[in-house]
């Protein structure tokens, strides 16, 4: 079959994986045995459809609809402990890792009740400069100062209507887009002056704090893994700044929280973001894996591969769970490889 482009494989995909189910889709690609999936922020369902930065975020309602849809297919929701003695064994039934990178205040406060309602676990990937403030989570703070305000003042003098949703989606893709590859927290510092934030404040509202994962790191549901001290791209950083990303938020984990830190996540983890260097850099850092966002299934052929693991990415535009399906059955993965090979 000729493809075209990713909607047309991705409409059939869909087509197959609604007709067919979660688990026939899965067993008719007869690869992998497990499957990773990460996202970001976590909003309550009637905040989402406002938000400026809605890509960003995946409502709890759907979040909690597709737990109980994985368990209803019988797959197992497993820590990457168990996701570990799985893939080294080739036995257990199929599994899904869920795992939230960052780590802001909505992943305690919003995303960890829908697991803990359930009763099963999900793998917190901290970026260790969040809790210890030295990370500007800028695009967090943009949107909000955009959801609290009808007129922004821009840094050329303009004045600028933030009235509607519509408006705020607008400005928010705008600014994010010409401060991102331009000192971005330095702009973002003076978008706050100019408009009377503090950013410091803006920082406390959205971040997740150390009191807050020490109150969590012994949950039965939590599982802690590192996410880097800066959020830094690895790929483009010299050899000895990489490993200090790397090790640093290890050694600060572990510090910190006095939990096993077995698990790391590399920021952006596509191709081009992390390659063979930072995967040795991370199993010399003493994880025992570490993931990637390229798409696909975890099986018995990463056993060599532990630390370059396939995760598969939610986010704001999966509202359905047949969308989600794409990664679970392993459609997303073989989309990508597809798209790669034409
Ligand atoms: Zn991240």
């Amino acid at each position: 079959m000729a493809i075209k482009g990713e909607g047309q494989f991705g409409a059939l995909a869909m087509r197959l994986a609604h007709a067919g189910g979660l688990t026939s889709v899965a067993r008719w690609i007869g690869a992998g045995q497990g499957c990773l999936v990460n996202f970001h922020r976590v909003s309550h369902a009637v905040a989402w459809p406002g938000l400026p930065n809605r890509e960003f975020h995946i409502d709890a309602a759907f979040l909690g609809q597709l737990l109980d849809h994985v368990a209803g297919s019988g797959w197992d929701v497993v820590t990457l402990d168990d996701a570990l003695v799985r893939i080294r064994s080739g036995e257990g039934r199929r599994f899904v890792n869920f795992s939230v990178d960052d780590v802001y205040r909505d992943t305690i406060e919003v995303a960890l009740p829908v697991f803990r309602s359930r009763g099963v676990p999900v793998t917190l990937f901290v970026t260790t400069g969040i809790p210890d403030g030295t990370v500007t989570l800028w695009q967090a703070g943009l949107e909000t100062m955009l959801l609290d305000r009808d007129r922004v003042a821009l840094a050329d003098g303009r004045d600028a209507d933030a009235g509607s949703a519509e408006a705020k989606r607008r400005l928010c893709r705008q600014l994010a887009a010409a401060w991102e590859d331009d000192a971005p927290e330095l702009q973002y510092r003076r978008f706050c002056a100019l408009n009377g934030c503090d950013p410091a404040a803006l920082h406390h509202r959205h971040a997740a704090s150390w009191a807050m994962l020490e109150a969590v790191r012994d949950d039965p549901c939590v599982e802690i893994g590192g996410h880097t001290v800066s959020h830094a791209r690895l790929s483009a950083l010299p050899l000895e700044d990489a490993r200090r990303e790397i090790m640093g938020c290890r050694a600060r984990l572990q510090d910190r929280l006095g939990c096993p830190v077995r698990h790391f996540a590399f920021p952006y983890g596509r191709r081009g973001d992390c390659g063979g260097r930072e995967f040795d850099l991370a199993r010399e850092a003493g994880f025992a894996t570490a993931a990637t966002t390229r798409r696909g299934l975890v099986g018995a052929g990463d056993r060599a591969r532990l630390h370059a693991l396939p995760r598969n990415t939610l986010n704001g535009a999966h509202r359905h769970v047949s969308q989600a399906e794409m990664h679970l059955s392993g459609l997303g993965g073989l989309l990508a490889r597809a798209m790669r090979a034409t």
